[in-house]
């Protein structure tokens, strides 16, 4: 079975591009954070029915583990519930720019409880953003006095590790002055507000962000089942494996198990007896090897003749083919180009009737 969250993937990165309505619904309810931030007058006066003053502003500071705890206090229940999908919405979000702007106090970073403990002092005292950190004049980060000057006193463990929890990738942007202005808008924020079609662009921003971890996990599985050098060279391009089958042929059903095999969805013996359905997870052909994909796809011995006709049948007929590898059956064979669709095409089918 292919979940939901698979099937709505773009085409390039494994899916079939069907609207995900439950990611499409909570993009419609951010459509409102878009309009709370910009429409004025009457509008803005109705919210403040909903939101006292300082609520109003804590939307754009807040980190989302506080958010949350807001969206709990708002009597009005739509709204709550927009707050939450603006808590959950910015938790995805990982700043490469503006990381000055990001709020300190973003919970998927810190993870120290004593800070929990004391945020809200310092949050009071003005120590907020990642740049209430910084020293711009100097170009360095605030050193514990300096911190303590500004922001009254600490532990000086919990200093250590308020500046540790900035990632490092982050610290390097800073450093560099990678950051454009300070005083712009949080990229975050930025994106919400000046898209006109917020909806469609958080729609996609959340399923990109799905997508990249689900298949980050899918691609190291193959990368270390087939032993995948990690080397530059022999990098699997992955938006182009999720291509192949699409180019190599306009049979659905091919398409559909080329697609499973990707998404390591296809059951063979192994998934069996996870489920209790099969005692063994041993290959049904030699009864010697677990049934993993390579091993059922290529490796088995009874496979192997198979591929083997296949290349003797290849040879003089069609085209000077090596051998196959594991990873050529599996992804395909040199799919990036056209001229191979027809050898694509043949081996999806062979393997579709193993
Ligand atoms: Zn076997």
């Amino acid at each position: 079975m292919i979940s939901n969250k698979n099937l709505s993937k773009d085409i390039a990165h494994g899916g079939l591009k069907l609207t995900d309505l439950v990611v499409q619904a909570k993009a419609l309810k951010l459509t409102w954070i878009q309009r709370l931030y910009t429409t004025e007058g009457r509008w803005q006066d109705l919210y403040k029915i909903i939101f006292n003053e300082s609520e109003l502003q804590q939307i754009w500071e807040l980190d989302t583990k506080s958010l949350i705890h807001l969206s709990k206090k708002i009597k009005n229940k739509f709204w709550g519930d927009i707050l939450q999908q603006w808590a959950q919405y910015i938790n995805k979000i990982n700043p490469t720019e503006n990381v000055l702007q990001y709020p300190i106090w973003n919970s998927f970073f810190i993870n120290n409880p004593n800070l929990a403990k004391i945020k809200n002092v310092l949050i009071i005292n003005g120590c907020k953003k990642i740049k209430d950190l910084y020293n711009k004049e100097n170009r360095s980060w605030y050193s514990y006095v300096e911190f303590m000057n500004k922001f009254g006193r600490i532990n000086a463990l919990d200093y250590m590790s308020v500046i540790h929890s900035i990632p490092r990738l982050w610290k390097i942007h800073i450093e560099q002055e990678i950051f454009i202005n300070e005083n712009i808008m949080p990229i975050w924020l930025t994106d919400i507000i000046t898209q006109n079609k917020v909806c469609k662009f958080i729609y996609w921003y959340v399923i990109e962000n799905q997508t990249k971890q689900d298949n980050y996990n899918n691609e190291i599985t193959w990368s270390m089942e087939l032993d995948l050098d990690f080397d530059v060279r022999d990098r699997v391009n992955w938006s182009n494996t999720y291509y192949m089958a699409n180019r190599a042929t306009l049979d659905t059903n091919l398409r559909t198990f080329q697609y499973k095999l990707l998404n390591r969805s296809l059951v063979t013996n192994i998934q069996l007896r996870r489920f209790g359905i099969k005692e063994s997870e041993q290959c049904d052909f030699c009864n010697l090897y677990a049934e993993t994909y390579e091993h059922l796809f290529f490796y088995c011995r009874h496979v192997r003749y198979l591929w083997s006709d296949l290349e003797n049948w290849l040879r003089p007929n069609l085209v000077m083919i090596e051998n196959l590898t594991v990873k050529e059956i599996i992804f395909g064979y040199r799919y990036e180009s056209v001229e191979n669709n027809l050898m694509n095409f043949i081996i999806i089918i062979l393997k579709k009737y193993i």
